[in-house]
């Protein structure tokens, strides 16, 4: 049976970039072609936003790569989503391991942000995984769980049809060492299995789950096989116009 989710390619760019970068990237993907049953949505830093949103064609979303919970105030060195909204921005990347890692952001202040951005009408790309230390201990689904339901406990279920959830084992991203279609089908089913059990089978049914963590071109043509993988959360690879396009085209 296919799946009614739609496959999803999103390129996090990280604090990558420039101009003429944005110049670059912006043209493969206004001239590059894909198959209608595969959305794309890219994340470029947040100086350059305005941009890519102003010279991309409209069908490709755009994203910010995190924003703050308030819609204003004296939060210095903050985005919020009042400003995406001004910015034509629909999407944005939140929890993603980065931010939990290096920017102390806690599951709770995860859930928060993602319950705000919903609230405010944004789609989430909403990031969970586990570290090496973490799965070789046995412990990746208690970890993705416990990282889910900080999320889910302060969602109602109407609110799920904004938020994608992307699965980054944290062993992976940016290492090149791609989790096995095998691996990350496995951690597929288990979100979904738990969304069934804590929230509802219609959410579970139509929650995408993107895969993250070192996709390539190589990996991603065995990767969207697998039932539950319903698109990726490419980083280092969506810096590079052709094979971002390739990894688009994995899909048909
Ligand atoms: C990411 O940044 O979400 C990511 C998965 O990075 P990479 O593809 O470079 O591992």
């Amino acid at each position: 049976m296919t799946s009614s989710r739609k496959f999803l390619v999103g390129g996090n760019w990280k604090m990558n970039g420039s101009r003429q970068l944005v110049e670059t990237l912006v043209k493969a993907l206004n001239e590059g072609s894909w198959s209608n049953n595969v959305e794309c949505v890219i994340a470029p830093p947040s100086p350059y936003l305005h941009q890519v949103r102003s010279t991309l064609r409209s069908e490709v979303g755009v994203s910010a790569q995190n924003i703050w919970t308030e819609a204003k105030g004296a939060y210095t060195g903050e985005i919020s989503h009042e400003m995406l909204t001004d910015l034509s921005i629909k999407w944005v990347i939140l929890g993603h391991s980065e931010r939990r890692a290096i920017f102390k952001e806690s599951d709770e202040l995860v859930g928060k942000k993602v319950a705000n951005a919903v609230k405010a009408g944004l789609n989430v790309i909403a990031c969970c995984g586990e570290t090496e230390a973490e799965r070789d201990a046995g412990n990746t689904t208690e970890v993705v769980f416990r990282q889910i339901k900080a999320i889910a406990s302060q969602l109602s279920a109407a609110d799920w049809s904004k938020v994608v959830i992307a699965y980054e084992p944290v062993w992976a991203i940016g290492t090149g060492k791609v989790a096995t279609p095998q691996q990350a089908q496995d951690a597929h089913k288990e979100i979904r299995g738990w969304l069934a059990a804590n929230v509802s089978k219609e959410v579970a049914d139509s929650t995408r789950i993107l895969y993250g963590g070192s996709v390539s071109a190589k990996s991603s043509p065995d990767l969207q096989k697998e039932q539950d993988i319903d698109g990726f959360l490419v980083g280092g690879a969506s810096l590079k116009d052709q094979e971002f396009l390739q990894i688009l085209n994995s899909r048909l």
